[in-house]
């Protein structure tokens, strides 16, 4: 048996899970937020009971520090010495094409991740920073390093290189995102389905999207790019653009490369056309009639749809659809709009079973349906700790 802990740094927030392994049992979990301001939260959760603590929290080594002395286990009842901690498992966003595997940290493995940074300036360096404290930490376990693109390793070469002059192709492609969600579901529709031969479409609708074209178990195609900001409309990302677009808003609102970026991922997609970011408030909105929302939400489930058409003819043919994460488990709107009028490819949806308020993995489709229709809650944390344990256990 291992004690995997699993950390998730963001720029400033800290999640983590402290599981038992093969057993995946989680033994304790969390979240640090706001790191850096006065009023940071500390939201930790064992034995089903939730504690909060409101705290000044300046830095992601005051944040690991009190997290370290929080890790009860509830077996024992005691709470863990940091040096008990046989393996940290680091979720890190970008691993460009220099990692396509879980991997230990080396001296190495954290140059390269440094490296990577001006691919994903808002991830890598504090993915980077939590690997740094924790390995001053946790001063006995091994640090493993498990990378959002991996699972898109597979896309071959005349899908993820742009066109664009071949000296610009060295760092510029197609790398994809929640690679490790992609994995976890596809991976459960597999066993569902019975076969690993089949053809899949997973759709991770939360706040980011994507959707991904999956082959046989592998990755063939994927709808974010070179960077988190292509393909579906998402809360505050525009996803797909036509690239003059930028230009003529450079020039005409005079706006600078930094309002730009600020622009396109954090006030556009849903927030942009609605005002609202969080779905659930643009669904009662567009019920009692707001046309903005109303909108919005067509445009979103058509851009989806038109996804779905594609993949389903690189794919030649399609198994099964996969729905995931806070929208794709919970919107049963948003299921069923994306999933209408798509009798040609042989979707259907069984309306009462998307209606059903469910936790649990599920199967949505009518029993007539070709394609079968899938919700399975995405779980990255615990997909980290599998893929550690495959490798420390070798
Ligand atoms: P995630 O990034 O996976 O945590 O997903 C966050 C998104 O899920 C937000 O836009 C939420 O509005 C959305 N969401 C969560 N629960 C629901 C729900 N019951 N109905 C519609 N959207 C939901």
């Amino acid at each position: 048996m291992q004690q995997i802990l699993v950390l998730n740094s963001g720029s400033s927030s800290l999640k983590f899970q402290l599981f038992s392994m093969p057993e995946e049992n989680v033994l304790c979990s969390g979240l640090i937020e706001r790191i850096g301001s006065e009023d940071a939260k500390f939201k930790y959760k064992t034995n089903g009971e939730t504690i909060k603590v409101v705290t000044p929290i300046l830095n992601h080594r005051i944040a690991l520090e009190l997290l370290s002395k929080q890790l009860l286990d509830p077996e024992t009842g005691t709470i863990k010495s940091p040096e008990d901690i046989d393996v940290v498992a680091h979720r890190v966003v970008h691993g460009g094409k220099e990692f396509s595997e879980t991997i230990e940290i080396t001296k190495s493995v954290k140059e390269k991740i440094k490296d990577l940074s001006s691919l994903a300036p808002l991830h890598n360096p504090a993915n980077l920073e939590g690997i740094i404290v924790a390995e001053s930490i946790f001063k006995n376990a091994k640090q493993v390093a498990v990378f959002d693109t991996a699972f898109h390793q597979t896309i071959p070469e005349h899908v993820y290189k742009y066109a664009l002059p071949n000296k610009y192709s060295d760092k510029i492609r197609l790398y994809g995102f929640h690679g490790t969600s992609h994995k976890y579901v596809s991976e459960k529709a597999l066993c569902l389905l019975g076969k690993k031969e089949s053809k899949i479409i997973t759709i991770h609708l939360g706040n980011g999207c994507s959707m991904s074209a999956i082959k046989n178990g592998v990755c063939i195609d994927h709808s974010l790019g070179f960077s988190p900001n292509a393909g579906l409309i998402m809360g505050t990302r525009s996803g797909d653009l036509d690239p003059t677009i930028i230009f003529y808003l450079a020039e005409k609102f005079n706006l600078t490369l930094n309002d730009l970026n600020t622009l396109l991922q954090k006030e556009s997609g849903m927030l942009g056309l609605t005002g609202h970011g969080d779905l659930r408030e643009i669904e009662a909105l567009a019920n009692q009639g707001d046309k903005a929302c109303q909108l919005a939400i067509k445009m979103n489930t058509y851009r989806i749809k038109k996804y779905i058409g594609s993949y389903t003819a690189i794919l030649n043919g399609l198994d099964a659809i996969v729905f995931t994460a806070g929208i794709g488990e919970n919107s049963t709107v948003m299921r069923e709009l994306i999933c209408e009028d798509l009798d040609f490819l042989g979707i259907k949806l069984d309306i009462l079973k998307n209606n059903e308020r469910l936790k649990t993995v599920r199967e949505i489709n009518d029993e007539n349906s070709k394609v079968k229709v899938f919700v399975i809650p995405t779980n990255e944390e615990l997909e980290i700790a599998k893929e550690t344990f495959d490798l420390i256990k070798e």
